[in-house]
């Protein structure tokens, strides 16, 4: 059961609502803040034996907004009622929600200063302020590019911070590593941001998820598990929410079959719509990945490009993919980076695919909405 607060609910009702639920055995009750842009938004979930709850004792209380009996599924993330929809999340002055639109282009591994600061440079060149940067790799062999590590980050931050940079996704694969991304992000003034990510090869690294859902300093951007269905990868975001951080965006990059070949991955943009309905959380695609090389279609786009639009037009609104100044010499996923002078074209093909997405909802609402009734029907009624 979630019991909803309007956002000037007095404390009272919190310790009322705690002290009722307690008269129940079996059930527990737990406060849980959503921080969203203008306001927060406070829960309070009853979890356990909740059947025997009748909700009419919260119902009537001063400032409480709803009281709703949801599935013990996707109890946070989950989407249980429309103000539930749109919250989303703002951080370091960069909104993810629902409605806007993010490229996180960048560097799949951090390799040298140079090329950090090309990458970025055009960034700024283009107006976009958020990007990736992979420090830690976790990669297939071990004797293969394992990332700069620790190393790396402060002068990737401090090059972020010269470019206006004002969030970073960055993976993390150990719980050690949060703390050496804040301490760096402090010795370097905080002149950037960090987005937290979980790659697919920890989609159910459980401590590993217990640790970013921890802290509510950095949101994550999970990736969704390779090898698990969808459920699973959504209850592993559960998990993040669960220790208190919900401010998590939902990141599709591909499933590992053969069934995709010739593609790295076999794209799975169709369940942008299925993330959206399923839960509050923004989507992100990862055509990069998915695809997994430059390959160029009849048309003269690249397959990566043509990914994009689809989970563009499906609903998605952030995008993280990989660009390096030189593929050649990049020492971690060349093949599939694309070069910083496709990143104009990129970038305005994202804005018109969303443009013609938004036009379409609303060619559709407008088609379906009930057909008003003609002014002679009325008069042949009297
Ligand atoms: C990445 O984005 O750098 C990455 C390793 O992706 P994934 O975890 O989806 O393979
Ligand atoms: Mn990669």
């Amino acid at each position: 059961m979630v019991i909803t607060l309007e956002p000037d609910a007095p404390e009272s009702t919190v310790e009322e609502i705690l002290r009722e639920a307690e008269k129940y055995p079996g059930v527990h009750a737990r406060k849980y803040v959503f921080r969203g842009e203008e306001q927060n938004l406070v829960e309070i979930h009853l979890i356990g034996d909740t059947l025997k709850v009748p909700t009419e004792v919260f119902e009537g209380l001063p400032g409480v907004r709803s009281v709703v009996r949801v599935s013990t599924r996707f109890r946070l993330i989950g989407r249980h009622g429309d103000e539930w929809a749109r919250l989303g999340f703002v951080y370091n002055g960069v909104r993810f929600d629902d409605d806007s639109v993010n490229v996180l282009a960048g560097l799949c591994a951090v390799d040298t200063r140079e090329h950090v600061e090309m990458m970025m440079k055009a960034l700024a060149e283009n107006g976009v302020v958020t990007t990736r940067m992979g420090a830690y790799k976790p990669r297939t062999s071990p004797y293969d590019f394992q990332g700069l590590g620790a190393a790396c980050l402060p002068w990737v931050f401090e090059l972020a911070g010269k470019y206006g940079i004002r969030v970073i996704a960055m993976e993390v694969t150990h719980p050690a590593h949060i703390d050496q991304i804040r301490n760096a992000l402090e010795k370097t003034g905080n002149c950037t941001g960090v987005m937290l990510q979980i790659g697919t090869r920890n989609a159910q690294n459980f401590e590993l998820l217990k640790e970013v859902g921890r802290q509510s300093e950095f949101p994550v951007l999970y990736k969704r598990g390779m090898g698990i269905t969808l459920e699973e990868s959504l209850n592993a975001c559960e998990y993040i929410a669960a220790e208190g951080n919900s401010r998590i965006v939902f990141c599709l990059r591909g499933v590992k079959t053969n069934l995709g070949d010739p593609h790295r991955n076999l794209v799975d943009f169709s369940h942008v719509p299925v993330v959206r309905r399923l839960t509050r959380l923004p989507v992100c695609i990862d055509p990069s990945h998915s695809v997994g090389r430059r390959f160029v279609a009849p048309d003269g786009l690249l397959d990566i490009i043509h990914v994009t639009g689809q989970g563009i037009i499906a609903g998605a609104t952030n995008v993280l993919v990989d660009f390096h100044p030189c593929p050649a010499k990049a020492l971690c996923d060349g093949p599939q980076a694309m070069t910083l002078d496709r990143l104009p074209f990129f970038l305005e093909y994202v804005r018109r695919v969303r443009r013609t997405y938004a036009e379409l909802v609303e060619l559709y609402e407008t088609a379906n909405r009930p057909a008003e009734q003609p002014p002679y029907a009325q008069a042949d009624l009297k």
